[in-house]
C-alpha cells in the first residue's frame, strides 16, 4: 500500500499551492487504501514561524482531509517535526563521512561569497569548488583547533546521468555535473531539508512522493544520496507550476489574488467547493463534469489524469464553483457563513431575539442564489441598512424620468401608509392594489418601486425585499423621493 506524506515548512499561511499538494497526497492515499503523513519540516529555523503548524492542519482540516499520522494524533514512524528528529540523522551523516559521500567543509561565509564573485567574473555557473575534497587530515586538525565548525558536504559524483521515471513526468534526467557539493549539515549541526527529507522518506517509509515542481532540481540530489546510503529509492510526483489568471508565476506577495486556505474560510467559502476547485488545479476528470462530492474524487482520482503543464488559477471559476454549492446548500449553514459579516460590519447585533434572527434568515435567504460567497452577504444587503438610497446609477434614473414613476411610487405609499400589517405574503395585494388605482402594471409598476426603494433595477425577489425593508423605511423612501 501506498504511504505518501504532505510535508510543509511551517512558515506561513496554508497556500493554494501547499493545499493541492496535501490533497493530492490524500486522494492518492484514500484511493490505495494507504496511509497519508503530515510532516514538518522546520530545518530552516530562521523561516520558521510558530503558527505554522496550525495554520497548516487548521487549513487541511477545514478542507475535510484527514491523516493517518502527524505531530498531533502521533503514529509509529514519530516523531514528525524535523527538529525533533536531529538524533534519528546522526548515523547517516556519519555513514557518509565513512564511506567518502561527504566531508567537512570549513570555508567561511565570505570565502564563498569570493569564490562565487570569481565565478561569475569567468562566466561560469556559481556552484561550490568542490575544494574541501582535498584538506589534508593537518588541514582539518589545524581548522579545528582554531575553533572552526565545518559543515558537512555530500560529495557529488562526476560524469554520471542521473535518471527517474516520474509519475507525471515520465523521463526525467539531470547531469550530476551541474550539481555542486551541496551541504547536508550546517556548522550549526542542523540538516539541511535535502538531506532531512531522505532520512526522513526512508524512515518512514513513504514510497511515492508527491511534491511541487519547484522540487525536482532537489530530486537528483536526493537521488545520488539515497544511492551513497544503499537506501531504497521511493517513486516521484512532481506536480506543476499554478499559474495567475494572466499565466504569470503566481506570486504569495500579490494581494490581489487570494491564495491562502485560511482567507477563503474568512470571506465565507465552502470548503467542499475549495476542495472541488484545487481538485481540478492539474488533474482532469474523464468527461465534462466538474462538480465532484471528495467521496467522488477519490473513487476517479489518479496521477495519470494529472497534467504535467501549468495549472491556472481562474479566480472567477472557483466563485462560479462556490456560487454553485451554495445554491445547494441548506439555508441554516449559509446564515451560519453570513451571520459573522454582517456582526463585523455593524450591520446586525452582536445577540439577536427571535424577530432579528427571523428577519436575517430571510435576508441571507433573499440573497443565497447570488452569493458567490458568503462575505458577499454585506454588500449585496447594503440597501437594507443604508440611510439614503443613491439614484445615480443611469437606468434607475431613467425610469425615475419616465411619466408613470412618480404616479406609481404615490399609489404605492398610499397603499403602504394605509397597510395595518406588512406581512410579506401582503405584498402581492400590495401591489395588486397599485396596479388598480394607477392603472399601470408589468415593468412601470415592479421597475417603479425596486428603483424607488433600492436605486437598482436589479435585484432579489420584490415582494420580500419591500417586506425586509419594513413599513417605516419604504414609506421614507418613497416619501422622500417624492
Ligand atoms: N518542505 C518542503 C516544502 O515545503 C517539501 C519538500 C518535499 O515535499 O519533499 O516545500
Amino acid at each position: 500500500h501506498l504511504r505518501v506524506r504532505y510535508a510543509p515548512s511551517p512558515t506561513g499561511q496554508l497556500h493554494i499551492g501547499g493545499a493541492r499538494t496535501a490533497l493530492f497526497n490524500y486522494l492518492m492515499a484514500r484511493k490505495d487504501g494507504g496511509q497519508f503523513i503530515i510532516r514538518f519540516e522546520d530545518t530552516d529555523q530562521s523561516r520558521h514561524i510558530e503558527s505554522g503548524v496550525s495554520n497548516q492542519l487548521d487549513g487541511l482540516k477545514w478542507l475535510g482531509l484527514d491523516w493517518d499520522e502527524s505531530l498531533d494524533i502521533g503514529g509509529e514512524y514519530g516523531p514528525y517535526r524535523q527538529m525533533e528528529r536531529l538524533d534519528l540523522y546522526k548515523p547517516f551523516v556519519e555513514q557518509l563521512l565513512a564511506g567518502g559521500h561527504a566531508y567537512p567543509c570549513y570555508c567561511s561565509e565570505e570565502e564563498l561569497e569570493q569564490e562565487r564573485a570569481e565565478q561569475e567574473a569567468r562566466g561560469e555557473m556559481p556552484r561550490y569548488s568542490g575544494k574541501g575534497r582535498y584538506l589534508t587530515a593537518e588541514q582539518i586538525a589545524a581548522y579545528d583547533a582554531e575553533g572552526r565548525k565545518p559543515s558537512i558536504r555530500f560529495r557529488v559524483p562526476e560524469g554520471r546521468l542521473i535518471a527517474f521515471k516520474d509519475r507525471i513526468r515520465e523521463h526525467v534526467e539531470f547531469e550530476s555535473d551541474g550539481i555542486g557539493d551541496f551541504i547536508i549539515v550546517r556548522a550549526d549541526g542542523i540538516p539541511t531539508y535535502n538531506f532531512a527529507v531522505i532520512l526522513d522518506d526512508h524512515l518512514m517509509k513513504i514510497n511515492l512522493v508527491i511534491r511541487g515542481e519547484e522540487h525536482l532540481s532537489n530530486t537528483p540530489r536526493q537521488i545520488l544520496m539515497y544511492e551513497a546510503l544503499g537506501l531504497p529509492i521511493p517513486e516521484f510526483a512532481h506536480l506543476s507550476i499554478i499559474l495567475n489568471p494572466d499565466r504569470k508565476k503566481m506570486s504569495k506577495r500579490d494581494e490581489s489574488i487570494v491564495q491562502f486556505i485560511g482567507q477563503y474560510r474568512d470571506l465565507g467559502y465552502l470548503p467542499e467547493a475549495v476542495l472541488n476547485f484545487i481538485t481540478l488545479l492539474g488533474w482532469s476528470p474523464v468527461g465534462e463534469e466538474e462538480i465532484f462530492t471528495k467521496e467522488e474524487i477519490i473513487a476517479q482520482f489518479d496521477l495519470s489524469r494529472v497534467s504535467k503543464s501549468p495549472a491556472v488559477f481562474d479566480m472567477d471559476k472557483l466563485n462560479w464553483m462556490n456560487n454553485h454549492y451554495m445554491k445547494k446548500t441548506e439555508l441554516s449553514r449559509v446564515v451560519a457563513l453570513s451571520l459573522p459579516h454582517l456582526q463585523n460590519a455593524e450591520l446586525v447585533p452582536q445577540t439577536l431575539n427571535s424577530e432579528q434572527e427571523d428577519w436575517i434568515n430571510k435576508l441571507v435567504g433573499l440573497n443565497q442564489d447570488r452569493m458567490q460567497y458568503a462575505g458577499e452577504i454585506v454588500q449585496l444587503s447594503q440597501i437594507f441598512f443604508q440611510e439614503d438610497v443613491s439614484y445615480e446609477e443611469e437606468e434607475a434614473k431613467a425610469i425615475l424620468a419616465e411619466e408613470y414613476a412618480p404616479i406609481v411610487i404615490r399609489g404605492f405609499l398610499d397603499e403602504v401608509e394605509r397597510a395595518e400589517a406588512f406581512e410579506a405574503e401582503l405584498i402581492p395585494a400590495m401591489l395588486k392594489a397599485v396596479q388598480k388605482a394607477t392603472g399601470y402594471k408589468g415593468k412601470p409598476l415592479f421597475m417603479s418601486i425596486r428603483v424607488a426603494l433600492t436605486g437598482q433595477t436589479h435585484g432579489p425577489d420584490l415582494n420580500m425585499t419591500v417586506f425586509l425593508l419594513g413599513k417605516e423605511k419604504v414609506a421614507a423612501r418613497l416619501n422622500k423621493l417624492l
